[in-house]
């Protein structure tokens, strides 16, 4: 099974994503916690070209060909063997935050994303993805909370908080309208958790979408 947890910045899914590989571990189940750009040793290296330096280090089309070279090194080397002997893979971040962020926010648009994804995705699918939505204010206040207790710079290890900074309130604003444009688009595959509410509440509400989706 794959399940992917999506959304805006300071919905929580880094730490919703550990909670549920741990919840799931604890059924005896075998799993895969990975991340998105990232979850390979290649992808990991490319994530580190597209974080750092200046937000306009790339041309927006040049870094979706970024984003999706590393998701086929994730998909091809680590998620899809992984599915293929059983195991359980729980990935935050996937192709729908390249649709909404560099698409359907971004400058590239949805229609040139859908278009480079196709050779790339045929089959391949989340069988569940877990929208943590959240109104934009809130996710920015958690950001900022983060941040000053991480000491400003630092607050995420490798920089992705610049780049969120770099971005503007409307740009998120789209991001969050995105993200649920894709909701209704692929209700089948979809989940829509309320984000805002504390952290044991998000993590019962993702239990009840994962355990009812699976028959767990
Ligand atoms: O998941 P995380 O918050 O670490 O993502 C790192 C940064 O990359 C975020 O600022 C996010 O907005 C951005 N991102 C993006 N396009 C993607 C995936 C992530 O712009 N496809």
């Amino acid at each position: 099974r794959f399940i992917t947890l999506e959304g805006g910045e300071g919905a929580g899914k880094s730490t919703q994503a550990k909670r549920l590989a741990h919840r799931l571990e604890a059924l005896g189940l075998e799993l895969l916690l990975t991340r998105e750009p990232g979850g390979t040793e290649g992808a990991e290296a490319i994530r580190e070209l597209i974080v750092h330096g200046p937000a306009d280090r790339w041309r927006p089309l040049t870094e979706l060909y970024l984003f999706l070279a590393a998701r086929d090194d994730h998909l091809e080397r680590a998620i899809l063997p992984a599915l293929k002997r059983g195991v359980w893979v729980v990935c935050d971040r996937f192709a729908d935050s390249s649709r909404v962020y560099q698409g359907y926010a971004g400058e590239v648009g949805l229609e040139t994303v859908d278009a480079l994804h196709a050779p790339l995705l045929v089959g391949h699918e989340p069988d569940l993805t877990l929208l943590l939505d959240l109104p934009v204010e809130v996710g920015m206040a958690r950001c900022s909370a983060r941040s000053s207790r991480a000491g400003q710079t630092a607050a995420l290890p490798d920089g992705s908080t610049a780049r969120f900074e770099a971005k503007d309130r409307t740009y998120h604003e789209r991001v969050r309208e995105g993200f649920l444009m894709l909701a209704a688009r692929e209700a089948a595959r979809f989940v829509v958790i309320d984000a805002a509410k504390d952290e044991e509440q998000v993590a019962e509400a993702i239990w009840r979408a994962v355990t009812s989706r699976f028959g767990l």
